[in-house]
């Protein structure tokens, strides 16, 4: 298993930058994952550390090794597609060993690592099987299989579950987890799906339009978003958004003025803030109380009860519409009104530039 470095990595296409300078340290064992919406450049950043695409400049390392003139076959790397693309006409045994043989390796040998594999995969009782005659769920574990046996450095996964429906989707997800605790190995997996990325990962990248946004562990980002992007992908449903401003900085606290001329006091705080500065307010739909002494009055849009747990969305003048989680089952009817007040101790609060100022005050 193995350490991978990222030192200013660039990718572009003729004039066009497609990845603006990548710095990422990876440990040994750890799952990592990149997420970010599509065409941000996660597929190309796993494919320049594959060894499938050039590097334009910076350096990818593994274990201290520059490997950006080494060829994809030699880096000891095992890339799992979203099209994972058996062979159909080979048994699920053969789609396994078939790189293996390829590579020379003593029967004996790749007889070991096909049924090792197959056990951590549950897969022994499929091995005679052709794929079409297996579910969606087991051909993906065949293509990771497949991976497994070859023994890799480091594995890169790029949205491999993105192909199966809901349910098997996550039951994958707890499969791939499982796997990393008992192979321990050095993962790296891209997606689009920030709940993929909340559950799987050791630590999150968050990137967008080529650049990293922050890296963290999965709560630290949720906690503690460094900047508005970071704060309404990780999440969902989203973190509510306010636009507003600093009224006044008074001792610890301070005063805001939100839209409407509403205005909401802060008792600490005060030393991040500006009078006269505009702000971002945020708060969590679960950070959000229906209160007599509310901050802000919702009218009622719809209400999605799902049983544990109830959504309901509503808007105010000048304010955007609103996400709001209540435990259990509360009836919300459409048009009535909900005072509505935010945790002080869950307020997220960023500049005009989208940079963080606070998280959490009283
Ligand atoms: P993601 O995997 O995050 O959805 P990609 O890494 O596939 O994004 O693509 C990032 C950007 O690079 C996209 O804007 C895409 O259009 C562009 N891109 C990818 N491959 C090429 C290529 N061969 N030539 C030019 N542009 C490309
Ligand atoms: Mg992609």
């Amino acid at each position: 298993m193995a350490h991978l470095e990222l030192l200013n990595v660039k990718k572009s296409y003729g004039s066009v930058n497609i990845i603006h300078g990548v710095d990422l340290d990876v440990k040994d064992g750890e799952f990592v994952v990149f997420v970010g919406p599509s065409g941000c450049g996660k597929s190309t950043l796993l494919r320049m550390i594959a060894g499938l695409e050039e590097i334009s400049s910076g350096e990818v390392k593994i274990d201290g090794k520059v490997v950006n003139n080494i060829p994809a076959s030699e880096r000891g790397l095992a890339m799992v597609f979203q099209s994972y693309a058996l062979y159909p006409h080979m048994s699920v045994y053969k789609n396994m060993a078939f790189g293996l043989e390829n590579m020379g390796l003593p029967k004996a040998d790749i007889e070991k690592r096909v049924n090792r594999a197959a056990e951590q995969l549950r897969l022994t009782d499929y091995l005679q099987r052709k794929p079409k005659a297996l579910s969606g769920g087991q051909r993906q574990r065949v293509a990771i299989g497949r991976s497994i046996v070859r023994d890799p450095k480091i594995f890169l996964f790029d949205e491999p579950l993105s192909n199966l429906d809901a349910e098997l989707r996550v039951a994958m997800r707890k499969e791939l987890s499982g796997l990393h605790v008992e192979l321990g190995g050095t993962m790296i997996y891209v997606t689009h799906d920030q709940v993929e990325a909340m559950t799987l990962a050791n630590r999150i990248v968050v990137l967008r339009a080529g650049k990293i946004e922050q890296v963290g562990a999965p709560l630290d980002l949720y906690n503690s978003p460094d900047n508005l992007f970071v704060a309404t992908f990780i999440g969902s449903p989203k973190m509510n958004i306010i636009e507003a401003q600093v009224a006044s900085v008074a001792g610890a606290g301070a005063e805001l003025t939100l839209p409407e001329s509403r205005r909401m006091a802060l008792a600490s705080g005060g030393d991040k803030l500006k009078a006269g500065r505009k702000i971002s307010l945020g708060i969590r739909p679960e950070h959000i109380d229906v209160a007599a002494d509310g901050d802000i009055e919702l009218k009622v849009d719809l209400a999605e009860q799902l049983g544990g747990e109830t959504y309901f969305y509503g808007t105010g003048p000048g304010l955007p519409q609103f996400t709001v989680r209540e435990a259990g089952q509360t009836p919300r009817p459409r048009g009535e009104s909900a005072r509505v007040k935010m945790r002080r101790a869950h307020l997220h609060i960023f500049d005009d530039a989208g940079n963080a100022l606070l998280h959490g005050c009283a």
